[in-house]
Parts: structure tokens; C-alpha cells; sequence
């Protein structure tokens, strides 16, 4: 079982009853990261290497193009693309093989396809949420009050069913694994009932012979919704 620090956090957001708690987590988690990586990552060299080297998914880029500090991600993008243009340089079939440890023999095409898969704030986002789902795991086995939290939740998304699942599985013992995997997939399935209702409800509403037919709010929100739980 790794550290336990998570566990307010995490219990503050099992509190709250407002879609996925883990993908409230991971939006804060995300902003964190991503101040940070225009804030006080900017001071630290080393860490400043691991931004050049990984570089961001287009999301994040996105999103650190949205924030106020443009020097800073003028700066990144400076570092950033040298260290491109330095790849580029690579002989083909990689002779001088000086990058990728993986592959000796790799040149610009396999290092920009290694480049394009990377992203610094997801891996340390990745890294932070694989300590959450050990957490959950660890109040599963230890706190009947967290049984209740989780299995009154609305839903969790698939992407975090996953995660805790994976985590559960590894280090709980068979039974109390079993526990959590009927909660998790019993509100989960009584969400979906729910919201396939409420999709085909939606698509029913494009018939002519429904013209006229109001909408239900659930019905109108559910695109949205399945999308939010197909996460
Ligand atoms: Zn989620
Ligand atoms: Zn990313």
C-alpha cells in the first residue's frame, strides 16, 4: 500500500455528490500542474529539462495557451523547440543514436512519434491519480463510513472505474475486492440506466410524429452527460 496522504482529499471529494469525484480531483490536480508548470517549474532547471524533453499533449498546450503568463510558455516554447529542431537532426535510420535508450537505432520518426505520445503535465498527473486510486483502496479496506460515501455517488467514469478497479484488484484481499467491485459496477449501472433512457429520449425527440414534444432537462442534457461519463 503506497503513502496514505490522499485520503482527505479524497474523502472531501466523495463528500460531494455532483457527477465524478475523481474527475473533480483530477481538474484540480490539473490546475495545479498547470500553474505550476508556468510558475515555479520555470526556476528549477531540472525540471525545466523534463518540460523540454516531453513537451505537452495538444490539450494542455491548449489550455497553457488560455492562461496569463505568455512569457513563460514563450520561454517553454523556446527550449522546447530546439530541442525539436535537434531531433530533426537525427541521420536517417538513426545512426548516431544518442536519444531514445529504447531504440538505438531510432531516428526523427520514431523519436517525434515518442515526442508527440508525451506530455509533462499528464505524467504527473498520472502519477498523482495512481496514489489516489491506492488511497481508495486503502479506505475501502479500513473506513466503513468511505463504503457509504462511494456507493452514494451518482456515477464514476469509466476512465476512473478503471483506475480503482486496477487498484483494488492489486491490493485488496478477494473479498473485500469483491465489496468494492459490486458498488462500484452497481451505481454505474443504475446511472446508465438512467442516461440511456434519457439519450434514447433525446434521439426519439427528432421524430416528426414528436414535434411539438418538450423536452425533458434530462433528456436535452444527456449528450453532455454520456460524454462526461464516458470519460
Ligand atoms: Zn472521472
Ligand atoms: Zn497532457
Amino acid at each position: 500500500m503506497s503513502e496514505k496522504i490522499f485520503t482527505i482529499p479524497i474523502n472531501e471529494a466523495f463528500d460531494k455528490h455532483d457527477g465524478c469525484p475523481m474527475c473533480r480531483l483530477h481538474q484540480a490536480l490539473e490546475e495545479t500542474n498547470l500553474s505550476y508548470v508556468l510558475g515555479a517549474a520555470m526556476m528549477e532547471p531540472d525540471v525545466r529539462i523534463k518540460m523540454n524533453e516531453l513537451g505537452f499533449c495538444h490539450d494542455h498546450f491548449a489550455k497553457l495557451r488560455s492562461m496569463k503568463n505568455k512569457l513563460a510558455l514563450a520561454l517553454i516554447l523556446e527550449s522546447h523547440l530546439a530541442d525539436v529542431n535537434k531531433l530533426l537532426d537525427t541521420e536517417v535510420g538513426g545512426k548516431k543514436g544518442l536519444f531514445s535508450k529504447k531504440e538505438p537505432n531510432a531516428d526523427a520518426g520514431e523519436k517525434l512519434a515518442e515526442l508527440s505520445d508525451s506530455c509533462f503535465a499528464c505524467k504527473r498527473i498520472r502519477s498523482t491519480e495512481l496514489r489516489y486510486f491506492s488511497n481508495i483502496a486503502y479506505l475501502w479496506d479500513s473506513d466503513p463510513k468511505f463504503h457509504e460515501k462511494l456507493k452514494s455517488q451518482p456515477y464514476i467514469c469509466v476512465s476512473h472505474t478503471a483506475g480503482i478497479l486496477e487498484a483494488g484488484k492489486r491490493e485488496l484481499k478477494a473479498d473485500k475486492y469483491q465489496s468494492l467491485y459490486e458498488a462500484i459496477t452497481t451505481l454505474n449501472r443504475n446511472y446508465l440506466e438512467k442516461l440511456r433512457a434519457d439519450v434514447t429520449a433525446f434521439t426519439v425527440s427528432f421524430d416528426h410524429r414528436n414535434a411539438g414534444v418538450p423536452l425533458t432537462d434530462d433528456a436535452r442534457e444527456s449528450i453532455e452527460k454520456a460524454l462526461e461519463f464516458l470519460n
